[in-house]
Protein backbone atom coordinates (compact mmCIF):
# COMPACT_ATOMS: atom_id res chain seq x y z
CA UNK A 1 0.00 0.00 0.00
CA UNK A 2 1.49 3.42 -0.86
CA UNK A 3 0.93 5.94 2.09
CA UNK A 4 -0.14 9.38 0.95
CA UNK A 5 2.26 11.85 1.70
CA UNK A 6 2.16 14.00 4.63
CA UNK A 7 1.51 17.70 2.96
CA UNK A 8 4.62 19.95 3.14
CA UNK A 9 4.23 22.67 5.75
CA UNK A 10 7.09 25.54 6.82
CA UNK A 11 9.04 24.03 9.55
CA UNK A 12 9.30 26.58 12.72
CA UNK A 13 12.58 28.27 12.69
CA UNK A 14 14.54 27.71 15.66
CA UNK A 15 17.11 30.47 14.50
CA UNK A 16 17.34 33.57 13.10
CA UNK A 17 16.41 33.68 9.81
CA UNK A 18 17.89 35.85 6.53
CA UNK A 19 13.98 37.08 5.91
CA UNK A 20 11.11 36.97 6.94
CA UNK A 21 8.08 38.36 4.79
CA UNK A 22 4.92 39.08 6.13
CA UNK A 23 1.85 38.51 3.35
CA UNK A 24 1.30 35.92 0.74
CA UNK A 25 -0.98 37.92 -1.32
CA UNK A 26 1.51 39.29 -4.78
CA UNK A 27 3.91 41.38 -3.03
CA UNK A 28 4.87 38.79 -0.33
CA UNK A 29 4.79 35.82 -3.38
CA UNK A 30 6.94 37.95 -5.92
CA UNK A 31 9.13 38.65 -2.73
CA UNK A 32 9.86 35.26 -2.08
CA UNK A 33 10.22 33.56 -5.91
CA UNK A 34 12.33 36.69 -6.53
CA UNK A 35 14.72 35.65 -2.91
CA UNK A 36 15.04 32.26 -4.19
CA UNK A 37 15.83 33.16 -7.66
CA UNK A 38 18.70 34.75 -5.99
CA UNK A 39 19.95 32.37 -3.44
CA UNK A 40 18.35 33.24 -0.62
CA UNK A 41 16.51 30.60 0.54
CA UNK A 42 16.93 31.25 4.51
CA UNK A 43 13.57 32.74 4.09
CA UNK A 44 9.52 32.51 5.61
CA UNK A 45 6.54 33.91 4.48
CA UNK A 46 4.05 34.32 7.30
CA UNK A 47 0.57 34.84 6.53
CA UNK A 48 -2.51 35.15 8.51
CA UNK A 49 -5.13 33.45 6.77
CA UNK A 50 -4.81 29.94 5.82
CA UNK A 51 -4.45 30.44 2.11
CA UNK A 52 -1.77 32.37 -0.22
CA UNK A 53 -3.50 35.00 -2.55
CA UNK A 54 -3.89 38.03 -0.20
CA UNK A 55 -7.01 40.44 -2.17
CA UNK A 56 -7.64 37.49 -4.17
CA UNK A 57 -7.92 35.06 -1.51
CA UNK A 58 -10.72 37.54 0.56
CA UNK A 59 -13.14 39.05 -2.08
CA UNK A 60 -14.97 36.54 -3.20
CA UNK A 61 -17.86 38.77 -4.00
CA UNK A 62 -20.19 37.74 -7.05
CA UNK A 63 -18.61 39.74 -10.17
CA UNK A 64 -15.29 40.03 -8.34
CA UNK A 65 -12.53 40.70 -11.03
CA UNK A 66 -9.50 42.79 -12.30
CA UNK A 67 -9.52 45.64 -13.77
CA UNK A 68 -6.29 45.53 -15.48
CA UNK A 69 -5.91 43.52 -18.12
CA UNK A 70 -5.18 39.76 -17.03
CA UNK A 71 -1.83 39.87 -18.44
CA UNK A 72 -0.33 42.40 -17.25
CA UNK A 73 -2.26 42.06 -13.97
CA UNK A 74 0.37 39.46 -13.62
CA UNK A 75 4.12 38.78 -12.42
CA UNK A 76 6.62 39.09 -15.55
CA UNK A 77 8.73 36.38 -14.33
CA UNK A 78 5.78 34.17 -14.07
CA UNK A 79 3.76 34.60 -17.14
CA UNK A 80 0.25 32.45 -17.51
CA UNK A 81 -0.66 31.65 -21.08
CA UNK A 82 -4.28 30.40 -20.68
CA UNK A 83 -6.13 33.62 -19.25
CA UNK A 84 -9.71 32.97 -20.02
CA UNK A 85 -10.69 36.43 -20.40
CA UNK A 86 -9.25 39.86 -20.91
CA UNK A 87 -9.91 41.20 -17.34
CA UNK A 88 -9.58 37.87 -15.41
CA UNK A 89 -12.00 36.52 -12.16
CA UNK A 90 -10.97 36.39 -8.91
CA UNK A 91 -11.41 32.29 -8.97
CA UNK A 92 -8.39 32.50 -12.10
CA UNK A 93 -6.62 35.04 -10.36
CA UNK A 94 -6.75 33.23 -6.36
CA UNK A 95 -5.89 30.11 -8.41
CA UNK A 96 -2.86 31.22 -10.30
CA UNK A 97 -1.43 32.76 -6.63
CA UNK A 98 -1.68 29.69 -5.21
CA UNK A 99 -0.53 27.71 -8.52
CA UNK A 100 2.59 30.09 -8.00
CA UNK A 101 3.73 28.07 -4.62
CA UNK A 102 3.87 24.94 -6.27
CA UNK A 103 5.44 26.08 -9.33
CA UNK A 104 8.22 27.56 -7.80
CA UNK A 105 8.45 25.44 -5.01
CA UNK A 106 7.78 27.69 -2.13
CA UNK A 107 5.63 25.38 0.24
CA UNK A 108 8.32 25.04 2.77
CA UNK A 109 8.91 29.20 2.96
CA UNK A 110 5.19 29.81 3.56
CA UNK A 111 3.80 29.79 7.29
CA UNK A 112 -0.05 29.53 6.95
CA UNK A 113 -2.43 30.67 9.47
CA UNK A 114 0.22 33.01 11.39
CA UNK A 115 -0.59 36.14 11.99
CA UNK A 116 2.28 38.45 12.70
CA UNK A 117 1.02 40.27 16.11
CA UNK A 118 4.50 42.88 16.31
CA UNK A 119 7.77 43.19 15.53
CA UNK A 120 10.86 44.86 17.59
CA UNK A 121 14.29 46.02 16.23
CA UNK A 122 16.91 44.54 18.38
CA UNK A 123 19.66 47.17 17.78
CA UNK A 124 22.34 45.06 19.76
CA UNK A 125 21.93 41.83 18.20
CA UNK A 126 21.10 43.58 14.79
CA UNK A 127 17.97 41.67 13.90
CA UNK A 128 14.40 41.60 14.31
CA UNK A 129 12.16 40.06 16.55
CA UNK A 130 8.91 39.03 15.70
CA UNK A 131 5.44 38.12 17.51
CA UNK A 132 3.23 36.04 15.77
CA UNK A 133 0.40 33.94 17.28
CA UNK A 134 2.31 30.91 16.49
CA UNK A 135 4.60 31.92 18.54
CA UNK A 136 8.21 34.36 18.05
CA UNK A 137 10.79 34.61 15.14
CA UNK A 138 13.61 36.30 13.96
CA UNK A 139 15.14 37.26 11.20
CA UNK A 140 17.61 40.00 10.06
CA UNK A 141 15.73 41.69 7.61
CA UNK A 142 11.80 42.05 7.70
CA UNK A 143 9.42 42.56 4.43
CA UNK A 144 6.29 43.88 4.85
CA UNK A 145 3.78 42.62 2.20
CA UNK A 146 1.05 43.32 4.67
CA UNK A 147 -1.14 45.10 1.63
CA UNK A 148 -3.43 48.25 1.81
CA UNK A 149 -6.93 46.91 0.63
CA UNK A 150 -7.19 44.54 3.26
CA UNK A 151 -8.65 46.36 6.75
CA UNK A 152 -12.64 47.06 5.23
CA UNK A 153 -13.28 50.67 5.88
CA UNK A 154 -17.01 50.55 8.21
CA UNK A 155 -18.76 53.79 7.76
CA UNK A 156 -19.80 55.37 10.75
CA UNK A 157 -23.89 55.04 9.99
CA UNK A 158 -25.67 55.92 13.04
CA UNK A 159 -27.09 52.38 14.05
CA UNK A 160 -25.18 49.72 11.67
CA UNK A 161 -25.13 47.36 14.39
CA UNK A 162 -29.01 47.29 15.07
CA UNK A 163 -29.67 45.92 11.39
CA UNK A 164 -31.26 42.74 11.92
CA UNK A 165 -30.63 40.85 8.87
CA UNK A 166 -27.33 39.57 7.41
CA UNK A 167 -24.93 42.50 6.84
CA UNK A 168 -21.07 42.10 5.60
CA UNK A 169 -18.56 43.85 3.62
CA UNK A 170 -17.79 42.89 0.24
CA UNK A 171 -13.91 41.81 1.42
CA UNK A 172 -15.73 39.08 3.69
CA UNK A 173 -18.73 37.85 1.47
CA UNK A 174 -21.01 35.46 3.03
CA UNK A 175 -21.79 32.86 0.49
CA UNK A 176 -24.22 31.32 3.21
CA UNK A 177 -26.55 34.27 2.97
CA UNK A 178 -28.91 32.89 -0.30
CA UNK A 179 -30.21 36.31 -1.93
CA UNK A 180 -32.94 34.68 -4.12
CA UNK A 181 -35.78 37.15 -4.12
CA UNK A 182 -34.77 38.93 -1.14
CA UNK A 183 -34.45 43.20 -0.80
CA UNK A 184 -30.76 43.87 -0.71
CA UNK A 185 -29.12 47.16 0.13
CA UNK A 186 -25.64 48.00 -1.15
CA UNK A 187 -23.80 50.77 0.58
CA UNK A 188 -21.25 52.47 -1.90
CA UNK A 189 -20.62 53.02 -5.39
CA UNK A 190 -16.71 52.29 -5.67
CA UNK A 191 -14.77 49.31 -7.39
CA UNK A 192 -16.17 46.61 -5.89
CA UNK A 193 -19.83 47.98 -5.82
CA UNK A 194 -19.91 48.46 -9.62
CA UNK A 195 -19.30 44.65 -10.28
CA UNK A 196 -21.30 43.36 -7.26
CA UNK A 197 -24.50 45.03 -8.93
CA UNK A 198 -24.56 44.03 -11.97
CA UNK A 199 -23.61 39.91 -10.56
CA UNK A 200 -26.15 40.32 -8.03
CA UNK A 201 -29.00 41.99 -9.53
CA UNK A 202 -30.75 39.61 -11.71
CA UNK A 203 -31.04 37.17 -8.63
CA UNK A 204 -32.39 39.16 -6.19
CA UNK A 205 -36.00 40.79 -5.76
CA UNK A 206 -35.27 44.57 -4.87
CA UNK A 207 -31.62 46.40 -5.18
CA UNK A 208 -30.90 49.60 -3.65
CA UNK A 209 -28.13 50.91 -4.19
CA UNK A 210 -27.12 53.76 -1.66
CA UNK A 211 -24.67 56.20 -3.80
CA UNK A 212 -22.79 58.97 -1.57
CA UNK A 213 -21.10 60.06 -4.81
CA UNK A 214 -21.70 58.86 -8.73
CA UNK A 215 -17.99 57.58 -9.88
CA UNK A 216 -16.75 58.10 -13.69
CA UNK A 217 -17.40 55.05 -15.50
CA UNK A 218 -15.98 54.17 -18.43
CA UNK A 219 -16.48 50.85 -21.08
CA UNK A 220 -14.64 47.66 -20.24
CA UNK A 221 -14.51 45.75 -23.24
CA UNK A 222 -14.04 42.66 -21.89
CA UNK A 223 -14.30 39.67 -23.62
CA UNK A 224 -13.29 36.18 -23.60
CA UNK A 225 -9.61 34.84 -24.88
CA UNK A 226 -10.51 31.80 -27.21
CA UNK A 227 -8.54 28.50 -26.94
CA UNK A 228 -6.70 28.88 -30.16
CA UNK A 229 -5.36 32.43 -28.50
CA UNK A 230 -4.56 30.51 -25.74
CA UNK A 231 -3.00 28.18 -27.78
CA UNK A 232 -0.89 30.79 -29.11
CA UNK A 233 0.45 32.41 -26.17
CA UNK A 234 1.48 28.89 -24.97
CA UNK A 235 3.01 28.03 -28.39
CA UNK A 236 3.90 31.71 -29.16
CA UNK A 237 5.37 33.56 -25.63
CA UNK A 238 6.47 36.46 -27.90
CA UNK A 239 2.74 36.96 -29.27
CA UNK A 240 1.44 37.22 -25.25
CA UNK A 241 4.42 39.70 -24.41
CA UNK A 242 4.00 41.32 -27.01
CA UNK A 243 0.22 41.91 -25.78
CA UNK A 244 1.49 42.42 -22.50
CA UNK A 245 3.68 44.96 -23.84
CA UNK A 246 0.95 47.05 -25.95
CA UNK A 247 -1.03 47.14 -22.92
CA UNK A 248 1.20 48.31 -20.40
CA UNK A 249 2.11 51.78 -23.13
CA UNK A 250 -1.10 52.69 -23.61
CA UNK A 251 -1.58 53.00 -20.04
CA UNK A 252 1.94 54.77 -19.56
CA UNK A 253 0.47 56.76 -22.36
CA UNK A 254 -2.21 58.17 -20.63
CA UNK A 255 -0.42 58.75 -17.55
CA UNK A 256 2.67 60.50 -19.95
CA UNK A 257 0.05 62.68 -21.41
CA UNK A 258 -1.46 64.25 -18.92
CA UNK A 259 -3.53 61.54 -16.88
CA UNK A 260 -2.58 62.84 -13.42
CA UNK A 261 -3.20 65.72 -14.20
CA UNK A 262 -6.61 68.00 -14.86
CA UNK A 263 -5.68 68.00 -19.12
CA UNK A 264 -6.82 67.58 -22.03
CA UNK A 265 -6.96 64.04 -21.77
CA UNK A 266 -9.45 64.69 -18.92
CA UNK A 267 -11.98 66.45 -21.11
CA UNK A 268 -11.40 64.14 -23.94
CA UNK A 269 -12.27 60.96 -21.18
CA UNK A 270 -14.66 62.62 -19.69
CA UNK A 271 -16.45 62.95 -23.12
CA UNK A 272 -16.39 59.27 -23.49
CA UNK A 273 -17.72 58.39 -19.89
CA UNK A 274 -20.74 61.01 -20.37
CA UNK A 275 -21.42 59.26 -24.09
CA UNK A 276 -21.55 55.66 -22.03
CA UNK A 277 -23.73 56.96 -19.30
CA UNK A 278 -26.18 58.51 -22.44
CA UNK A 279 -25.81 55.10 -24.42
CA UNK A 280 -26.81 53.18 -21.95
CA UNK A 281 -29.38 55.16 -19.23
CA UNK A 282 -32.24 56.72 -21.18
CA UNK A 283 -34.21 58.03 -17.98
CA UNK A 284 -32.45 61.87 -17.79
CA UNK A 285 -33.46 61.83 -13.99
CA UNK A 286 -31.27 58.55 -13.73
CA UNK A 287 -28.46 60.35 -15.88
CA UNK A 288 -28.32 63.11 -13.84
CA UNK A 289 -28.00 61.42 -10.54
CA UNK A 290 -24.96 59.69 -12.07
CA UNK A 291 -23.42 62.41 -13.49
CA UNK A 292 -20.04 62.79 -11.09
CA UNK A 293 -19.46 66.19 -9.56
CA UNK A 294 -15.76 66.06 -10.12
CA UNK A 295 -12.98 65.88 -12.51
CA UNK A 296 -12.53 62.00 -13.86
CA UNK A 297 -9.80 60.78 -12.51
CA UNK A 298 -9.98 62.38 -9.09
CA UNK A 299 -11.09 59.03 -7.52
CA UNK A 300 -10.83 56.06 -9.05
CA UNK A 301 -12.13 55.65 -12.32
CA UNK A 302 -14.18 52.57 -13.06
CA UNK A 303 -14.27 50.62 -15.94
CA UNK A 304 -17.91 48.46 -16.43
CA UNK A 305 -20.24 47.79 -19.53
CA UNK A 306 -22.90 46.47 -17.13
CA UNK A 307 -22.95 48.68 -14.39
CA UNK A 308 -25.57 51.74 -16.05
CA UNK A 309 -27.89 49.10 -17.67
CA UNK A 310 -28.03 47.16 -14.09
CA UNK A 311 -29.24 50.28 -12.33
CA UNK A 312 -32.04 50.84 -15.03
CA UNK A 313 -33.64 46.98 -14.23
CA UNK A 314 -36.68 47.23 -12.81
CA UNK A 315 -35.61 45.79 -9.49
CA UNK A 316 -32.99 48.71 -8.79
CA UNK A 317 -33.20 51.74 -7.39
CA UNK A 318 -30.38 53.93 -7.07
CA UNK A 319 -30.81 56.07 -3.78
CA UNK A 320 -28.70 59.47 -3.76
CA UNK A 321 -29.82 60.83 -0.57
CA UNK A 322 -28.22 60.71 2.83
CA UNK A 323 -28.72 57.88 4.92
CA UNK A 324 -30.01 59.16 8.35
CA UNK A 325 -29.29 55.81 9.80
CA UNK A 326 -30.13 51.99 10.01
CA UNK A 327 -32.70 50.14 11.73
CA UNK A 328 -33.52 46.79 12.81
CA UNK A 329 -35.43 46.20 9.22
CA UNK A 330 -33.63 48.88 6.77
CA UNK A 331 -31.93 52.19 6.11
CA UNK A 332 -34.01 55.85 7.00
CA UNK A 333 -32.99 58.22 4.55
CA UNK A 334 -32.76 61.89 5.90
CA UNK A 335 -35.72 62.90 3.98
CA UNK A 336 -37.39 60.64 6.24
CA UNK A 337 -38.21 57.59 3.48
CA UNK A 338 -37.58 54.32 4.67
CA UNK A 339 -35.92 51.41 2.64
CA UNK A 340 -36.87 47.84 4.29
CA UNK A 341 -34.04 45.20 3.63
CA UNK A 342 -33.26 41.81 3.93
CA UNK A 343 -29.31 42.02 3.61
CA UNK A 344 -26.50 44.64 3.99
CA UNK A 345 -23.61 44.44 1.63
CA UNK A 346 -21.21 47.53 2.44
CA UNK A 347 -19.40 47.90 -0.39
CA UNK A 348 -17.75 50.78 1.14
CA UNK A 349 -13.93 50.32 0.43
CA UNK A 350 -10.67 49.91 2.46
CA UNK A 351 -8.73 51.60 5.11
CA UNK A 352 -5.48 52.36 3.33
CA UNK A 353 -2.94 52.43 6.02
CA UNK A 354 -4.30 50.17 8.57
CA UNK A 355 -2.53 47.08 7.75
CA UNK A 356 0.92 48.70 9.34
CA UNK A 357 -0.61 50.94 11.24
CA UNK A 358 -2.02 48.49 13.81
CA UNK A 359 0.29 45.99 14.02
CA UNK A 360 3.17 47.15 16.56
CA UNK A 361 6.45 47.93 14.46
CA UNK A 362 9.21 49.48 16.82
CA UNK A 363 12.17 50.53 15.57
CA UNK A 364 16.07 51.86 16.59
CA UNK A 365 15.66 53.41 19.34
CA UNK A 366 12.00 52.62 20.55
CA UNK A 367 10.62 54.47 17.86
CA UNK A 368 7.11 53.06 16.79
CA UNK A 369 5.37 52.92 13.70
CA UNK A 370 2.47 54.40 13.84
CA UNK A 371 3.83 57.38 16.00
CA UNK A 372 6.60 57.73 12.99
CA UNK A 373 3.54 57.86 10.64
CA UNK A 374 2.16 60.79 13.08
CA UNK A 375 2.44 63.69 11.06
CA UNK A 376 2.69 62.27 7.46
CA UNK A 377 2.09 58.13 6.35
CA UNK A 378 5.59 58.20 4.13
CA UNK A 379 8.59 56.31 3.52
CA UNK A 380 11.51 56.59 1.22
CA UNK A 381 10.74 55.82 -2.31
CA UNK A 382 7.61 54.02 -0.93
CA UNK A 383 9.64 51.13 0.26
CA UNK A 384 11.88 51.79 3.51
CA UNK A 385 11.66 53.82 6.32
CA UNK A 386 14.72 55.89 8.44
CA UNK A 387 14.22 54.90 12.07
CA UNK A 388 13.50 51.47 10.61
CA UNK A 389 16.30 49.14 10.29
CA UNK A 390 16.54 46.23 7.43
CA UNK A 391 12.61 46.94 7.19
CA UNK A 392 11.38 47.13 3.80
CA UNK A 393 7.41 47.71 2.61
CA UNK A 394 5.88 46.28 -0.39
CA UNK A 395 3.12 48.74 -1.78
CA UNK A 396 3.96 51.01 0.46
CA UNK A 397 2.73 54.71 0.63
CA UNK A 398 2.26 56.45 -2.13
CA UNK A 399 2.92 53.59 -4.73
CA UNK A 400 -0.64 52.62 -5.97
CA UNK A 401 -1.40 53.71 -8.99
CA UNK A 402 -4.66 54.95 -10.48
CA UNK A 403 -3.66 54.16 -14.25
CA UNK A 404 -1.79 50.94 -14.58
CA UNK A 405 -1.01 47.33 -12.83
CA UNK A 406 0.56 47.85 -9.25
CA UNK A 407 2.50 44.29 -10.50
CA UNK A 408 4.67 46.23 -11.61
CA UNK A 409 4.94 48.54 -8.88
CA UNK A 410 5.79 45.27 -6.55
CA UNK A 411 8.23 44.56 -9.25
CA UNK A 412 10.16 47.18 -9.01
CA UNK A 413 10.12 47.13 -5.65
CA UNK A 414 11.37 43.67 -4.83
CA UNK A 415 14.08 44.44 -7.17
CA UNK A 416 15.30 47.16 -5.01
CA UNK A 417 15.43 45.28 -1.43
CA UNK A 418 17.18 42.49 -3.39
CA UNK A 419 19.28 45.20 -4.20
CA UNK A 420 19.62 46.03 -0.49
CA UNK A 421 20.39 42.70 0.58
CA UNK A 422 22.95 42.50 -2.18
CA UNK A 423 25.24 45.44 -0.88
CA UNK A 424 24.18 44.04 2.44
CA UNK A 425 26.08 40.91 1.72
CA UNK A 426 29.04 42.63 -0.40
CA UNK A 427 29.67 45.46 2.26
CA UNK A 428 29.47 43.20 5.28
CA UNK A 429 26.48 45.53 6.43
CA UNK A 430 24.79 44.34 9.89
CA UNK A 431 22.19 46.85 8.94
CA UNK A 432 20.56 49.14 5.95
CA UNK A 433 18.10 52.48 6.53
CA UNK A 434 17.67 55.49 4.74
CA UNK A 435 18.84 58.41 5.78
CA UNK A 436 16.70 61.01 8.03
CA UNK A 437 17.34 63.59 5.13
CA UNK A 438 16.89 61.72 1.90
CA UNK A 439 13.50 60.83 3.32
CA UNK A 440 12.80 64.00 3.61
CA UNK A 441 14.02 65.16 0.29
CA UNK A 442 12.22 62.34 -1.46
CA UNK A 443 8.52 63.47 0.62
CA UNK A 444 9.25 66.86 -0.49
CA UNK A 445 9.82 65.87 -4.18
CA UNK A 446 6.51 63.71 -4.01
CA UNK A 447 4.50 66.24 -1.76
CA UNK A 448 5.13 69.23 -4.83
CA UNK A 449 4.57 66.69 -7.60
CA UNK A 450 1.11 65.68 -6.08
CA UNK A 451 -0.01 69.00 -4.89
CA UNK A 452 -0.42 69.67 -8.99
CA UNK A 453 -2.20 66.35 -9.45
CA UNK A 454 -5.88 65.57 -10.17
CA UNK A 455 -6.45 64.20 -6.77
CA UNK A 456 -5.59 67.42 -5.03
CA UNK A 457 -7.23 69.61 -7.92
CA UNK A 458 -9.91 67.63 -9.29
CA UNK A 459 -12.35 68.13 -6.51
CA UNK A 460 -13.45 65.26 -4.63
CA UNK A 461 -12.40 63.48 -1.61
CA UNK A 462 -11.19 59.95 -1.86
CA UNK A 463 -9.31 56.94 -0.11
CA UNK A 464 -6.31 58.26 -1.30
CA UNK A 465 -6.37 60.74 0.81
CA UNK A 466 -5.37 60.77 4.96
CA UNK A 467 -7.28 62.97 7.39
CA UNK A 468 -5.87 66.36 6.15
CA UNK A 469 -6.34 65.62 2.50
CA UNK A 470 -2.93 64.43 1.60
CA UNK A 471 -2.55 61.62 -1.15
CA UNK A 472 -0.63 58.71 0.42
CA UNK A 473 -1.57 56.15 -1.99
CA UNK A 474 -1.23 57.46 -5.66
CA UNK A 475 2.57 57.43 -7.08
CA UNK A 476 2.24 60.76 -8.99
CA UNK A 477 3.85 59.42 -12.06
CA UNK A 478 4.72 56.91 -14.88
CA UNK A 479 5.67 53.53 -13.88
CA UNK A 480 8.84 53.89 -15.98
CA UNK A 481 9.45 57.33 -13.94
CA UNK A 482 9.01 54.72 -10.50
CA UNK A 483 11.51 51.95 -11.74
CA UNK A 484 14.27 54.19 -12.67
CA UNK A 485 13.96 56.08 -9.53
CA UNK A 486 14.37 52.15 -8.16
CA UNK A 487 16.91 50.83 -10.14
CA UNK A 488 19.90 51.70 -9.16
CA UNK A 489 20.05 52.58 -5.51
CA UNK A 490 22.17 55.70 -4.43
CA UNK A 491 24.28 54.60 -1.28
CA UNK A 492 24.81 58.19 -0.24
CA UNK A 493 20.74 57.70 0.82
CA UNK A 494 21.46 55.18 3.33
CA UNK A 495 22.94 54.60 6.62
CA UNK A 496 24.84 51.47 6.14
CA UNK A 497 25.93 50.14 9.60
CA UNK A 498 28.81 47.58 9.77
CA UNK A 499 28.66 44.35 10.87
C1 LIG B 1 -11.46 43.77 -5.19
C2 LIG B 1 -10.12 44.31 -5.59
C3 LIG B 1 -9.75 44.38 -6.91
C4 LIG B 1 -8.51 44.86 -7.27
N1 LIG B 1 -8.17 44.92 -8.60
C5 LIG B 1 -6.99 45.40 -8.96
C6 LIG B 1 -6.61 45.49 -10.34
O1 LIG B 1 -7.37 45.13 -11.21
N2 LIG B 1 -5.41 46.00 -10.66
C7 LIG B 1 -4.54 46.43 -9.70
O2 LIG B 1 -3.45 46.89 -10.04
N3 LIG B 1 -4.84 46.34 -8.38
C8 LIG B 1 -6.03 45.85 -8.00
N4 LIG B 1 -6.35 45.78 -6.67
C9 LIG B 1 -5.36 46.14 -5.65
C10 LIG B 1 -4.75 44.86 -5.05
O3 LIG B 1 -4.90 44.92 -3.67
C11 LIG B 1 -3.32 44.71 -5.46
O4 LIG B 1 -3.27 44.62 -6.86
C12 LIG B 1 -2.59 43.46 -4.93
O5 LIG B 1 -3.42 42.34 -4.89
C13 LIG B 1 -1.98 43.74 -3.58
O6 LIG B 1 -1.19 42.66 -3.20
P1 LIG B 1 -0.42 42.67 -1.82
O7 LIG B 1 0.26 41.37 -1.71
O8 LIG B 1 0.43 43.89 -1.71
O9 LIG B 1 -1.54 42.85 -0.71
P2 LIG B 1 -2.72 41.85 -0.34
O10 LIG B 1 -3.20 41.12 -1.52
O11 LIG B 1 -3.69 42.66 0.45
O12 LIG B 1 -2.03 40.80 0.61
C14 LIG B 1 -1.63 41.11 1.91
C15 LIG B 1 -1.55 39.83 2.70
O13 LIG B 1 -0.96 40.13 3.97
C16 LIG B 1 -1.62 39.37 4.95
N5 LIG B 1 -1.45 40.05 6.23
C17 LIG B 1 -1.85 41.29 6.57
N6 LIG B 1 -1.52 41.56 7.83
C18 LIG B 1 -0.88 40.46 8.31
C19 LIG B 1 -0.30 40.12 9.55
N7 LIG B 1 -0.30 40.97 10.58
N8 LIG B 1 0.29 38.90 9.69
C20 LIG B 1 0.32 38.02 8.65
N9 LIG B 1 -0.24 38.29 7.45
C21 LIG B 1 -0.82 39.49 7.28
C22 LIG B 1 -3.06 39.36 4.49
O14 LIG B 1 -3.80 38.30 5.07
C23 LIG B 1 -2.91 39.22 2.99
O15 LIG B 1 -2.91 37.88 2.59
C24 LIG B 1 -7.60 45.30 -6.28
C25 LIG B 1 -7.99 45.26 -4.94
C26 LIG B 1 -9.22 44.78 -4.58
C27 LIG B 1 -9.61 44.75 -3.12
Amino acid sequence: MTETPAPQVAPWPDKPLAVLVIGAGFSGLAMAIRCRQSGIDDLLVVEKAGAVGGTWHENTYPGAACDIPAHLYALSFAPKSDWTRTYAGQPEIAAYLRELVERFDLTKHVALSTAVTGAVWDGARALWRVETDRGPLEARVLVSGMGALHHPAVPAIPGLHTFLGPLFHTSAWDHGVALQGKRVGVIGTGASAIQVVPAIAPEVGRLVLFQRTPPWVVPRNDRPTGPRMRALFRRLPVARRALRGVQFWLREAQAALGFTRVSGLTRLAEAASRRHLRQQVADPALRAKLAPPYRLGCKRVLISDDYYPALTRPNVTLEAGAIRNLTPDGVTMMDGSHHPLDVLVLATGFDVTASLARVPVVGRDGLILARAWGERVAAHRGVALAGFPNFFMLLGPNTGLGHNSVVLMIEAQVEYVLACLAEMRARKLAAIEPTPEAQARYLAELEARLSGSIWQQGGCASWYQDAAGRNIALWPGTVVAYRRSLREPDWSEFVLTPA
